[in-house]
């Protein structure tokens, strides 16, 4: 082994506790500079997304992504959106976009549909998601489970039916993502809770975002 290699690899794993101790100190995943949340509403335009009784999922996602943007930015968080108005966007375009914009976390947000009369909000993550990235689809699905939305379905890996598989929005993004399925539009309960307490919801994915963001955990926090 030539001295040139050895440090090479030296400075490999320099590089590697290095980073694994800045994560370790800040107790969030790594990000550099002030942080920028990409959020996704799912669907737009031609493509409506799920569809029950003349309801359709493209404008519950907005809405929701809408208010969610809102209150991060109240916040003092900068949010950028691949959508926020009724257009197409094509999956690929949403991830170059929070790609190239280097986004902290990509958020998108979607609606469940089933031919059985289901109920509840699960969160999807990429098969391959760290427990670092696991934790911002966790912390997300928990605040809106302690707003009551039904059935907590889980924090899901893969795609829906194979777990092999991932949504394209949580692979090809290369920051932390997950894809929330916000109640199932197939399910009248399921719509009168998102539409009755959608601000509630909007605060709790908001807050569960926000949570990955502190650099310190708040030390007056029990
Ligand atoms: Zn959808």
């Amino acid at each position: 082994m030539g001295k040139n290699r050895i440090m090479r690899i030296a400075a490999a794993v320099l590089a590697v506790a290095t980073a694994g101790l800045i994560c370790w100190q800040m107790g969030v995943f790594e990000f550099s500079g002030k942080p920028k949340i990409c959020l996704d509403a799912g669907h737009g335009g031609s493509d409506v997304g799920a569809e029950y009784n003349g309801r359709y999922e493209k404008d519950d996602n907005l809405k929701l992504t809408l208010a969610v943007g809102e209150i991060l930015e109240e916040n003092g968080v900068k949010v950028i959106y691949t959508r926020t108005e009724d257009e197409t966007v094509e999956l690929e375009e949403r991830a170059e976009f929070a790609n190239k914009k280097k986004a902290t976390y990509f958020v998108s947000i979607h609606r469940n549909s089933a031919a059985a009369n289901v109920s509840g909000v699960e969160i999807w993550i990429e098969n391959t998601a760290t427990l670092y990235e696991e934790r911002l689809a966790k912390d997300i699905l928990d605040k809106i489970d302690a707003a009551g939305f039904g059935k907590n379905r889980g924090v899901k890996r893969g795609y829906q039916g194979d777990s092999s598989a991932n949504y394209l929005v949580n692979s090809a993004t290369e920051m932390p993502s997950c894809l929330v399925e916000m109640g199932f539009i197939t399910t009248p309960a399921d719509n009168k809770l998102f539409d009755e307490k959608l601000d509630e919801y909007a605060q709790a994915i908001a807050e569960g975002i926000m949570k990955n963001l502190e650099v310190e955990e708040n030390s007056t926090e029990e």
